[in-house]
This record gives C-alpha cells, sequence and structure tokens, in this order.
C-alpha cells in the first residue's frame, strides 16, 4: 500500500474492534516467577489471594496458559464509550524532525480520566461487582487510576475508597474533585485512619508519601471490612492482561495498512501501559513469528528496571502485600517528589521483568528537564498536551526518530502516548520558569532501598 493512502488517524471500525484480551505469559518460556507469601515463602494460593482480590481476577493473575481470553460483552460496551483509540501517524512530528522514520503513536488519552488505566478499572469493578461485593479499596499516585477506577464503579454502582499519595493530594486538587465527582471518598495517605499509616507516619513524620504506602493502606482496609477487596491499576499479570487491548488495537491498525513496526516504545512506572502495548507484539517475538525492538522509558530518578535488582520484594511499604519477583529500588525507597507522577514505583511487573531478564527487551532512563522539553516539542506539533508519564516515551521516540535521521534508515517507530496532562500544569509551569530540576539519585541514595529486600536463600544475586 502506497504511503499516500495511510491516513493521519487509523481508527477501526466497531466489527474490526477486538473482542478478546491476550495474555502473553502463554507465550513466554520463563514465565514470571508467582508472588510469595511473605509468611512461609510458598506460592500464594487462590485462596489466600482471594482474600485480597475478586475471584475472577485471582484466576487470570494466576493463568500463565490461556493465551486468548474474552471480554465481557459489558466491558465491550463500556469500552465502546472511548475506544477505539486513534492510532495517529505523527506526521507533523516527522516533518518537524525531519526524519526518514515513520512514527506513530497509541493515544489513550481520549477518557475523562485522562489515561488508559479506564482499560483495566472497568474490568476489575466488573469482576468486583459480578461477585456481588459492596465496594473496592485503592491507592493512587498522580490521580489517574483513582480517577479511572471512581469512573467504572459509579458507572457500576459501587463504593470506592481512595488512598491518594499525600503530595498529590495537596498538588492535584482538581483531579481529586473529578474522583469525588464520580462517588469516590479520597483519603490523603498516609493517613491515621489505618494501622500501617499510624505506623509509618510514626516512622517517617511528615512524609510526602509514596505508592507503596497507599498500596499498605488501602489493602488493610479492604481486607479488614466486609464486602470488600482491594485492586490496584498497575504492576500485576491481570492488569497487563486488561491493558492487551491497547496492543490488540494497535496491531490490528498496523495490520489493516500492512505496516510492520521495527521500534515499540512505552513509558514504564509499573509497566502496565507498556506491557499492554508491546504483549502482541511480544508474542510474535516469542513464537518466533517476528522480530521488535522493544523499549521501556523510566525516569532517572526512579530507575527500577536500570538500576534496580532483579528479586522478591514486598509490593508495598508496610510490607502487608504478597512477594513479588520484580526489578526493584526496595520497598523503602521513596522517591523524591518530583513530577514523574505515576512513574513514581519502587517496583515494575513481573511479566515485563522476566522478558526483561531474559534480553527480550531493553530500558533507557530519562531526565525530568528532556522529557519536558519533548513534551513541549510534541504538544507544539502534534496539538495533544501530553501527560509527563508519557512524555517519557516521547522523549525516546524522539531520540530514535533522530537516529534514524543521521543514518538515513525508514524505521518505523510506535509508540503509547498514555495520556493528557492537564492536571500537571504545575509540572510544566516548573518547566517554564527554570525551576525544575533533574534529580537522579546516588548510588547511596538507592542503597537503603536494596539493603531493605528481604532476604532469603536464592533470592538477591
Ligand atoms: C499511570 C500512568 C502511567 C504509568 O503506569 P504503567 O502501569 O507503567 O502504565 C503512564 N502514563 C499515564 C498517563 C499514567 O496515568
Amino acid at each position: 500500500m502506497s504511503e499516500k493512502t495511510i491516513p493521519y488517524k487509523i481508527y477501526l471500525e466497531e466489527n474490526e474492534m477486538p473482542t478478546q484480551w491476550y495474555n502473553v505469559r502463554a507465550d513466554m518460556k520463563n514465565k514470571p516467577a508467582p508472588l510469595l507469601n511473605p509468611g512461609t515463602l510458598q506460592p500464594m494460593t487462590a485462596e489466600e489471594l482471594g482474600a485480597v482480590f475478586c475471584d475472577e481476577l485471582v484466576k487470570q493473575e494466576l493463568d500463565n496458559d490461556t493465551a486468548y481470553i474474552d471480554i465481557p460483552q459489558e466491558i465491550l460496551n463500556f469500552y465502546k464509550m472511548y475506544r477505539p483509540a486513534p492510532l495517529v501517524r505523527a506526521y507533523c512530528l516527522e516533518k518537524k524532525l525531519d526524519t526518514p522514520a515513520k512514527i506513530y503513536y497509541k493515544f489513550e488519552g481520549n477518557n475523562t480520566s485522562g489515561s488508559h488505566k479506564l482499560n483495566s478499572a472497568i474490568a476489575q469493578a466488573y469482576y468486583a461487582k459480578k461477585q456481588g461485593l459492596k465496594g473496592v479499596t485503592t491507592e493512587t499516585g498522580a490521580g489517574q487510576w483513582g480517577t479511572a477506577l471512581s469512573m467504572a464503579c459509579s458507572y457500576l454502582d459501587l463504593d470506592c475508597k481512595v488512598y491518594m499519595v499525600k503530595c498529590s493530594y495537596e498538588q492535584k486538587p482538581f483531579r481529586r474533585e473529578v474522583m469525588r465527582t464520580y462517588g469516590a471518598s479520597v483519603t490523603p495517605s498516609p493517613s491515621m485512619d489505618t494501622e500501617v499509616g499510624k505506623k509509618i507516619l510514626a516512622e517517617h513524620p511528615g512524609t510526602s508519601g509514596s505508592l507503596g504506602c497507599a498500596i499498605s493502606e488501602a489493602v488493610e482496609v479492604a481486607t479488614t471490612s466486609e464486602g470488600y477487596r482491594y485492586v490496584l491499576g498497575s504492576v500485576l499479570n491481570q492488569v497487563l492482561l486488561h491493558q492487551s487491548i491497547i496492543g490488540m488495537e494497535t496491531k490490528a491498525a498496523l495490520d489493516k495498512y500492512g505496516i510492520t513496526a521495527d521500534i515499540i516504545i512505552g513509558c514504564a512506572g509499573g509497566g502496565s501501559n507498556l506491557g499492554g502495548l508491546i504483549s502482541p507484539f511480544m508474542g510474535e517475538k516469542l513464537r518466533g513469528e517476528k522480530d521488535y525492538q522493544f523499549i521501556a522509558v523510566e525516569p532517572a530518578s526512579c530507575p527500577s528496571f536500570t538500576r534496580g535488582k532483579f528479586a522478591y520484594d514486598f509490593c508495598d511499604t508496610g510490607m502487608v502485600c504478597p512477594l513479588a519477583k520484580m526489578y526493584t529500588l526496595g520497598s523503602g525507597f521513596i522517591p523524591s517528589a518530583n513530577h514523574a507522577g505515576g512513574l513514581r514505583y519502587h517496583g515494575m511487573s513481573s511479566t515485563l521483568s522476566q522478558l526483561y531478564a531474559d534480553g527480550l527487551m531493553e530500558a533507557r532512563s530519562v531526565e525530568q528537564t528532556a522529557v519536558f522539553a519533548a513534551a513541549e516539542q510534541f504538544a507544539r506539533v502534534e496539538g495533544i498536551l501530553p501527560a509527563p508519564e508519557s512524555s517519557h516515551a516521547i522523549k525516546v521516540a524522539i531520540d530514535e526518530a533522530l537516529k534514524c535521521k543521521e543514518t538515513g534508515e525508514e524505521k518505523t517507530i510506535v509508540f503509547g502516548l498514555t495520556g493528557t496532562g492537564y492536571f500537571d500544569m504545575y509540572a510544566y509551569e516548573a518547566f517554564h520558569d527554570g525551576t525544575m530540576t533533574d534529580y537522579i539519585p546516588t548510588d547511596a541514595d538507592l542503597q537503603p532501598g536494596f539493603d531493605a529486600i528481604p532476604r532469603f536463600p536464592g533470592n538477591m544475586m
């Protein structure tokens, strides 16, 4: 098909929309390591996980074998409110960069929550409702997950309790109010409502909080309240599964026009958008059908992949959650209160961690001011005002496109544009005023986090 026929935006027709999620674990030779019970160090059973998570989600979490899972009709109906997400050919950015590379981005910001997180929020709320629960609890960092979950819960008439990292609660009052508009209760974390919150406050008075700490609080409330379960917006296998809708649509759109990607790039916080975007392509690579270069992009201030240890660690600061084997900076790592927002998590999806350990994908870390420079460059030519998280992927997409300019290669680059940045204008302001800094932890800064990784035979290389 000739170049000219590729539209500015590739949309799928309703009958071309994926109706199944793809579970990349089914095609992995080395499966992600199982979650362990921190007391016994044995793999968590479905029964143990069922005390925290909804039953159907536990099944999905533990399923390493089923490649395709039908998306329930009610979830497909909800998806129709804001999907398909367009795959946009970044013609204007290409022209501005004067690159022979072809750049595409999958835009997930076209919904009120402003990010891809709604894809999993509706799935998790749906299974909670189906189980007859009263409500769910969760944490939120920058606020996108809490917003997405509150939207999904109000749609399904479920109660939603959100523990919001304190610095975001204070810095992002508008996100908080969007959540309350959708009926959620929002509590700044750490709070005095929970045992674990009290303990963290006693140890770190005045802390601005962290995702790991908000998770501990939300889990405690879920497990001590009748009819409630905890839901998590990233990291877990089930979340990657739901987010595979991003990759399935992207692949269908590329296939529709006979386009083959060379490089696929995504920002990585807990790994859900990246995992979702690359899953079907990684499946092809794992089955030996095609090859792609996959790049995870993380902030230099929270470098789980590029400087973390691949080890079993706690998913939360309070050490109440199961142990997951992942690239981690240690559950005690509290990132600097910079603006990397939703990428400030100490760990990384076990699935992506295994793929990275097996050399199937790469990772890069980028500094904050360079990320905002890329965000601004993108906004000025493509119109969309990107989320700071998404802009990590933009930065590396631009770097790769500029490499093509040097070499003359016409590579096809696809990246995930996970959301919009309207609630991040303080960060943009700091960038414009020149007050934004590039915080990079030293090895000494990281050491206490590593020291807190649990030691047991076979853990930590
Ligand atoms: C939460 C978030 C991310 C990072 O989360 P992942 O689970 O790594 O995808 C990236 N971009 C946006 C806009 C987000 O809200």
